[in-house]
């Protein structure tokens, strides 16, 4: 091989995971590389884990595991919920919770609030198979800080789903406790939430800091786990809160067709390895 082929064959991109930890992925090819009002946008095709979403450097789902971390952000709670019929999505503008969200017939209406229209415009390009419930008629997508959102409704969701961008600048107020009390005045007498809260191998604090944030909003907080090989560790976790039901007794069955989430799933993902209990417990 010439060594200006060796060299774009061999093009990398580099999340810096933690300050001591890298994930390195081999690109194909870079299909947009942009800034937008908010953020970094850059999308990547790569060998291993087929296409890329990247924002300010942080990977945020790839073609080939995504389905981990969507399915469980959206089955933990809906499952859990006898009547999951208007729900409420933070973040999550790529589409793929909410993809997952309408799996369930009993779904009425599906708010996505995300702060940068150009993340959902980058999926609906890039991301076909992520963004392809976005269109659906039972979707509202409201570009505006969902802090700002959540003060201005009340008693209106079934369901909340925290699917954030990691806590710095404008989404670091979406893991606070003043935050969940918003969520906690947004949602129905028998609402439940859940945030995703990173890695207990990575950022142990943050993640105890949010469960006990839970723990003084919620009438019932929980937490679970399960594998996002992308993700920083590869071990992620859940944070549900509720105001009335156990979310840890499944209600309704899983929907056909899934490949990470499963009724047996369910109740697996809130039993905690030892190790993660005594995060969030103290020890
Ligand atoms: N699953 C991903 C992860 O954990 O890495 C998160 C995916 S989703 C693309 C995250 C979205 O949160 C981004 O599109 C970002 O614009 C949005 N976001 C961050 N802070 C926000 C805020 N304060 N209000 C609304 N959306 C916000």
């Amino acid at each position: 091989m010439k060594a200006i082929e060796r060299r774009i064959a061999d093009l990398w991109f580099t999340e810096y995971q933690t300050p001591n930890l890298r994930l390195g992925l081999r690109i194909e090819d870079v299909l947009l590389n942009k800034q937008s009002k908010y953020q970094h946008i850059l999308v990547v095709d790569t060998k291993q884990y087929g296409r890329v979403l990247v924002l300010d450097g942080a990977i945020q789902l790839t073609e080939k595991d995504e389905f981990c971390y969507h399915e469980m952000m959206a089955h933990l709670v809906l499952c859990a919920h006898p009547e999951p019929k208007k729900v409420l999505v933070i973040g999550g503008g790529d589409g793929g919770v909410v993809r997952e969200v309408l799996k369930h017939d009993i779904v009425e209406s599906v708010t996505l609030v995300d702060i940068d229209e150009e993340v959902i415009r980058a999926s609906k390009t890039f991301f076909p198979t992520v963004s392809c419930a976005l269109d659906d008629e039972r979707v509202k997508i409201m570009p505006m800080d969902a802090l700002v959102f959540v003060k201005e409704h009340h008693d209106e969701f079934d369901i909340a789903i925290i699917d954030s961008t990691d806590p710095v600048d404008f989404a670091s107020g979406l893991f606070e406790q003043s935050f969940f009390e918003d969520v906690h005045a947004a949602l129905t007498e028998s609402g439940m939430m859940v945030a995703q809260t990173e890695s207990p191998f990575a950022e142990p604090e943050l993640l105890r800091d949010a469960v006990l944030g839970l723990r003084h909003t919620f009438e019932r907080a929980f937490l679970a786990w399960g594998s996002v090989p992308t993700y920083p560790t590869g071990l992620w976790t859940y944070a549900v809160g509720s105001k009335k039901f156990d979310p840890r007794i499944q209600r309704r069955s899983a929907p056909t067709g899934l490949k990470y989430y499963s009724d047996t799933m369910h109740s697996l993902a809130f039993e905690l390895p030892p190790f993660v209990k005594e995060i969030v417990n103290g020890g």
